[in-house]
């Protein structure tokens, strides 16, 4: 039988390969070099793990975040693979006794951050063993075009070098066209085999919603739909982070912040907990998830907007890795396009950089503003077609509707212009509203021409107005004066009347509910369930691993099922490998065998 195969079903106690893992296992076990775009979930892992196992000598996986190697060797150990890491978190003689094993060719796979890598004692290391294949893991980090960029991976392109005739493969879950483009010629990939495969994940459900009351519409949500989950919410700023997850926690969930400016112990700790228990949500800044496995995450939020969709699509891809149903819920509003207008205006980086970032994230903005589906939209932007419709996003479940917003748009414009391209949005609709309090007298916007002229609209759809121009890009918060809304080239021609514009209409918001039951079937003997998962529960603590890390909530729902009562059942179930059958499956049949004598 094909070892490859034998290696899949042996050991990861898998079936069959998913398209196109085994093509890309094949390529690599012939010596061949392999680029792999597969979207998370997808099953990255196994297309060089597997190759690693079944070639003589020992792969090297290149990955930039501790978290990950952690949680990935901790899986391949529990799974009998010889899988070790090197990184800064070890001590000197751990670091001494893995380079012995390495010599003594007693590894199967070995993680290593790049900056160790390109060492020269490492790379002298290297030299002297025998070496299955190399890994490049998040291989956009070495596009500067990407958002992950590291400059430590630019240096990748020594592997080539050095080591010729050592296959490679690059894997990544979120590249463009031209951050491909950057890894095929950064890694000396290009004349590699491709694996594309379509960047949709069609169990999450994107919703987009205009920000009003942000916390009551979060907690709405939370308890509408996510009651006892585990997810992850997204804020911009730190002091946010910590002010959302005291909220939450005083609403009876149970939140924990993260972000850089804690502790290293208590960071430690928060991702810890979201990891082994069951229910935590963790409120965290950008910070936080590269490098996070957990599969079973039910709900990613931004509370605030993300700059780009490569981020957007970054971050809601933690959600739902399991394939089961998953949301991913994002508010926004006209103070988080200003704000993040503003914060890239003042960055750093030469004109060229801002240019790119600011079309990225007006990309970001057209996606919150489609009146289509959104994840057509999404998919566009990766240069991927698709339907038209997917009907698991907000858009194709409430259509939007739209309205001919031209003569208003007009009178927006106008106004902004008349008061001297000085004044805030708040200040703009008073006057198009016939105000007449303190402000108005004040500068005497009264007797203005535009004065009174919008009262058609009412305050709300004044503002949906503007921001959606300002989405657009007809119109630009000031930078000098914090807010102050000013005209960009593009009114022009709808100014002047050649130009029609249509706006959606912003409806109350709606919560969509998934249609979707929980993950758990109905017929499911809770009793049982139960005892499954403290029985994995038990197993997680005493080996020191978060409870998926045994078995996927997928693996205990088939012995709930087919209630194996031998040990060559339980091999049967899809996720028991050998010595996971070996190590787990008395404890999992006696639990299942006590459950039913107590019917
Ligand atoms: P990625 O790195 O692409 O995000 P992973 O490698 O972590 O994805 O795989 C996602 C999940 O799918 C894991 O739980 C993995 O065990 C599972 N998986 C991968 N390949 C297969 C397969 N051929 N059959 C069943 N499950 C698989
Ligand atoms: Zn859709």
């Amino acid at each position: 039988m094909n070892k490859a195969l034998t290696v899949l079903q042996e050991i990861f106690g898998y079936e069959n390969f998913r398209s196109p893992q085994a093509e890309i296992i094949d390529t690599v076990i012939a010596g061949g070099d392999a680029l792999v775009l597969m979207p998370t979930g997808g099953g990255k892992s196994l297309c060089y793990q597997i190759p690693a196992i079944a070639r003589d000598g020992c792969g090297i996986v290149i990955s930039p975040l501790i978290a990950l190697m952690q949680d990935q060797v901790g899986a391949l150990k529990q799974l009998g693979v010889r899988a070790s890491f090197l990184n800064s978190t070890l001590d000197h003689q751990a670091a001494n006794d893995i380079e012995q094993a390495l010599r003594d060719n007693a590894l199967d796979l070995l993680y290593i951050a790049p900056e160790r890598l390109v060492k020269e004692r490492t790379l002298g290391l290297l030299k002297s063993i025998q070496i299955s294949l190399f890994a490049i893991d998040e291989a956009h980090c070495v596009s500067q075009w990407g958002h992950d960029f590291r400059s430590d991976y630019l240096q990748l392109s020594i592997l080539h070098r050095e080591f010729p005739d050592i296959p490679r493969i690059a894997l990544t879950a979120t590249a463009d066209a031209r951050t491909q483009k950057d890894i095929k010629e950064r890694l000396d990939l290009v004349r590699a085999e491709q694996y594309l495969v379509g960047f949709d994940r069609p169990n999450i459900r994107y919703t987009i919603g205009l920000k009003n009351n942000p916390r009551n519409q979060l907690a709405k949500f939370l308890k509408q739909e996510h009651l006892t989950d585990a997810g992850i919410i997204y804020c911009l700023s730190r002091k946010k982070t910590e002010e959302t997850a005291a909220w939450l926690k005083n609403q009876g969930f149970n939140a924990l912040a993260y972000h850089a400016g804690l502790s290293v112990t208590e960071r430690a700790e928060n991702q810890a907990a979201f990891l082994r228990e069951e229910s935590v949500i963790i409120v965290a800044t950008i910070a936080f998830g590269m490098g996070i496995d957990k599969p079973d995450v039910r709900f990613v939020v931004h509370l605030d907007l993300p700059k780009t969709i490569e981020s957007y699509y970054q971050e809601t891809g933690r959600a739902g890795r399991d394939g089961k149903p998953a949301n991913a819920w994002l508010l926004y509003g006209l103070q988080d396009v200003i704000k993040l207008r503003e914060m890239l205006d003042r960055s750093q980086g030469n004109e060229e950089y801002k240019r790119i970032e600011r079309h990225r994230l007006n990309r970001m903005l057209a996606l919150c503003e489609t009146t289509t589906c959104r994840r057509q939209a999404l998919l566009h932007y990766f240069d991927e077609q698709a339907a038209d419709r997917c009907d698991n996003c907000d858009t194709c479940i409430n259509p939007v509707e739209t309205w001919d917003a031209t003569e208003a748009s007009r009178k927006a414009l106008s106004v902004v212009y008349r008061t001297g391209q000085r004044f805030g949005v708040n200040h703009l609709v008073d006057v198009l509203r016939g105000a007449e309090n303190e402000k108005v007298r004040q500068f005497e916007h009264q007797l203005l021409p535009v004065h009174g002229i919008g009262k058609e609209l009412d305050g709300n759809q004044w503002h949906s107005v503007f921001r959606q121009l300002m989405a657009r890009g007809y119109i630009r918060a000031n930078l000098e004066r914090y807010s102050a809304i000013c005209l960009e080239n593009k009114c022009r021609p709808l100014l002047r009347g050649e130009e029609t514009i249509e706006l959606r209409k912003d409806s109350k918001q709606k919560i969509t509910r998934q249609q979707t039951k929980t993950a758990l079937p109905t017929d499911l003997d809770v009793g049982l369930w139960e005892a499954l998962r403290e029985c994995r529960r038990r197993l997680a603590e005493t080996q020191g691993v978060p409870p998926y890390i045994i078995f996927h909530d997928s693996t205990l729902l088939l012995m709930a099922e087919l209630l194996p009562s031998s040990l060559a059942e339980f091999a049967g179930l899809s996720g028991v490998g050998d010595r996971k059958r070996e190590k787990y499956g008395p404890a999992f049949i006696e639990v299942i065998r006590s459950s039913a004598c107590s019917d």
